[in-house]
């Protein structure tokens, strides 16, 4: 296998375009394959914790006013702020915010336009993969086979990759389901803090609310989310279901609900995967959602899908391709140093999906009762889990090219 050919990169979702972006930087050449004619973002809501914004930056993503700087409470229904989500001071600064509100196609246009012409091949579906040792090769539906000395799964939940190196492992379901969706009507809405990312939750139902930014201007993203088994058909009416559970809220969500257009309104079932112990094998790696498929709970999937690709890019920097030994070293260095951090966040998303939506009906109480009056969602939500995210910001070094000492 000559290393004239390029690293194939499967998937043009966040982690693909973010796999692709850090592999050029580390110096080599890459192809993005992507199904689909064109790279399409599966919904609109997002946001993006400080980890992703600096990967994306020493990338060559332009990130200047990607979206709306936010900080985040988690509330209870009367109002009482259960957690305070903290992001050190100088990291708000450095970072432009703590939590960035977006829409994802937003996100995706910024780092497609990062990357160069070619290098993304869309209309090309994988359909088979042989790992012979010393490379790789790919055979797509359209009967093209490529030859390639690695391949980079971030082909998402449903990943042919991950299938092929690890065995069919069966989607978790949560029994969840979110509806969200946006609006720039938001001149005049009653009791708006923008800036924010005010998160609540009944007995029940979490309804929650953030400012957004696109082109200068702003708007806001919400979404409500329930128990829902997943053998349930999706409500006929949308909106007219949110606009059902976000009755149950104070301030002013029903009103974000009400001025959202219906075309901007959508429903995902809530899934994840059971975290891996390995994600390579040999000369193949998985990213993104096919290595750790978490709940939109950690609102981090798509973040940590980008930070995959930053850190595959540091990985690789400098390795000979045809050195099979050292790309499976490289390969296993990324992992060890993704997995823990991955799954720690995968599990707790979980673990929040359950505490919140399937508490046993007598007990909810009790657990409002701790949840208002003990400081554990704070130290959860609000200081252990925002620690362990920004503390990548130093696993992450300078940059692609200047790693963190280990
Ligand atoms: C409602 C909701 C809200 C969310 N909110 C947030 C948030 O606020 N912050 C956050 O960080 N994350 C969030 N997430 C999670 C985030 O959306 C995902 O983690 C992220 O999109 C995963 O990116 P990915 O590139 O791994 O996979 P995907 O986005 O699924 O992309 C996979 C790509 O691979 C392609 N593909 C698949 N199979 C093949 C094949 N055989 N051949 C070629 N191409 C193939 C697909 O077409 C697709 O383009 C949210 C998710 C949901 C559902």
């Amino acid at each position: 296998m000559s290393t004239t050919t390029p690293i194939a990169v499967l998937g043009a979702g966040p982690a693909g375009m973010a796999a692709t972006l850090g592999l050029l930087k580390a110096g080599h050449d890459v192809r993005l394959y992507e199904r689909y004619a064109h790279a399409r973002p599966a919904g609109n809501i997002l946001n993006l914790w400080p980890p992703p914004i600096k990967a994306l930056e020493d990338m060559g993503v332009d990130i200047e006013d990607l979206g709306a700087p936010c900080h985040t409470t988690f509330r209870s229904e009367a109002g009482h702020v259960r957690a305070d989500v903290r992001i050190p001071d100088e990291v708000v600064a450095r970072y432009g915010g703590g939590f960035i509100g977006m829409l994802r196609p937003d996100l995706y246009s910024r780092m497609l336009a990062a990357i160069p012409d070619g290098v993304v091949q869309t209309g090309r579906e994988l359909a088979s993969i042989d790992d012979h040792g010393d490379g790789v090769t790919l055979r797509f539906s359209d009967g093209e086979i490529v030859e390639t000395p690695v391949l980079i799964g971030a082909d998402g939940i449903d990943s042919t990759v991950r299938r092929h190196l690890w065995g069919a492992t069966p989607k978790r379901p949560h029994h969840l389901h979110i509806i969200g969706g946006f609006t720039f009507d938001i001149d005049d809405v009653p009791g708006l803090e923008r800036g924010e990312v005010v998160l609540t939750h009944n007995r029940t139902v979490q309804g929650t609310y953030s400012s957004i930014r696109r082109d200068g201007r702003d708007g806001v993203q919400w979404w409500v989310l329930e128990a829902w088994r997943d053998d349930q058909d999706a409500p006929a009416d949308l909106r007219a279901h949110a606009t059902g559970l976000a009755a149950g809220f104070r301030g002013p969500l029903s009103d974000l609900v009400a001025r959202t257009d219906v075309a901007h309104v959508q429903r995902w079932p809530i899934r994840d995967l059971a975290p891996l112990q390995r994600w390579s094998k040999g000369r193949i790696t998985i990213a993104g959602d096919a290595a750790h498929a978490t709940s939109p709970y950690a609102a981090y999937g798509a973040g940590m899908s980008i930070c995959d690709g930053y850190f595959l890019g540091q990985a690789l920097v400098g390795v000979d391709l045809d050195d099979d030994a050292d790309v499976v070293a490289a390969l296993g260095a990324y992992e060890q140093l993704r997995i823990p951090h991955t799954r720690s966040q995968v599990q707790q998303a979980y673990i929040l999906g359950k505490v919140f939506h399937h508490a046993p009906t007598v007990l909810r109480p009790v657990r409002d009762f701790i949840l208002d009056r003990t400081p554990l969602l704070q130290r959860q939500v609000g200081e252990r889990s925002p620690g362990e995210i920004v503390a990548q910001l130093a696993e992450m070094g300078a940059g692609i090219l200047a790693p963190a000492e280990r």
